[in-house]
């Protein structure tokens, strides 16, 4: 399946310049997202994922499906202050200035083979502080997976060592 062909490009959002790859209509194709669920599915398998973690928002709507389909586990990485119990942090770059992810202290066990999903990867600022995160807690990165890559920003860089895997590439 083509699945690019469910991306809808939305020129100028969320600012004038950007050309914001809309994933919904991925979603909203219960064949498309069943398909592109699937790949990830097979993906996270070859890497012999553990667990499955994925940055907020659109990062559970990959994840989650995932970690259902195996029958392992979903942890989330959150912005700061809405995890309810004891957080380890993360800070990382924007455009201008600085943000915080977070994860439950207890998320990950020591040792364990993480898969990291997120919708798109972009500079890899999100995806590197998420990795930092697992890391923290003694998870092992076995693999991260996205639906989309901006092959132009090059975050494959920052991912320089780990197991990328994207299903579409601009
Ligand atoms: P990065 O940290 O620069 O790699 O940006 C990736 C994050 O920004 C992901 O969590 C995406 O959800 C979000 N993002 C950036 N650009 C887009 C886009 O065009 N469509 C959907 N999400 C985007």
């Amino acid at each position: 399946m083509d699945l690019k062909q469910y991306v809808t490009i939305v020129e100028d959002w969320p600012q004038p310049g950007i050309r914001f790859k809309d994933i919904t209509t991925i979603m909203d194709n219960g064949p498309a997202y069943k398909y592109a669920t699937d790949q990830m599915v097979e993906y996270a398998k070859t890497v012999g994922a553990e667990v499955i973690v994925g940055p907020e928002a659109r990062g559970f709507i990959i994840g989650c499906p995932v970690a259902y389909a195996l029958e392992i586990g979903f942890a989330p990485v959150r912005k700061e202050g809405k995890l309810p119990r004891e957080v380890i942090r993360a800070e990382y770059g924007l455009e201008y200035g600085k943000d915080v992810l977070t994860m439950h202290k207890d998320a990950i066990k020591p040792g364990q083979k993480v898969l990291i999903t997120d919708d798109l990867l972009a500079t890899g600022g999100t995806i590197e502080a998420s990795i930092n995160l697992v890391e923290q807690l003694g998870g092992v990165v076995v693999g991260c997976a996205f639906l989309i890559e901006l092959t132009y920003l090059d975050g494959r860089d920052k991912l320089e060592g780990y197991e990328v895997m994207t299903l579409i590439q601009y």
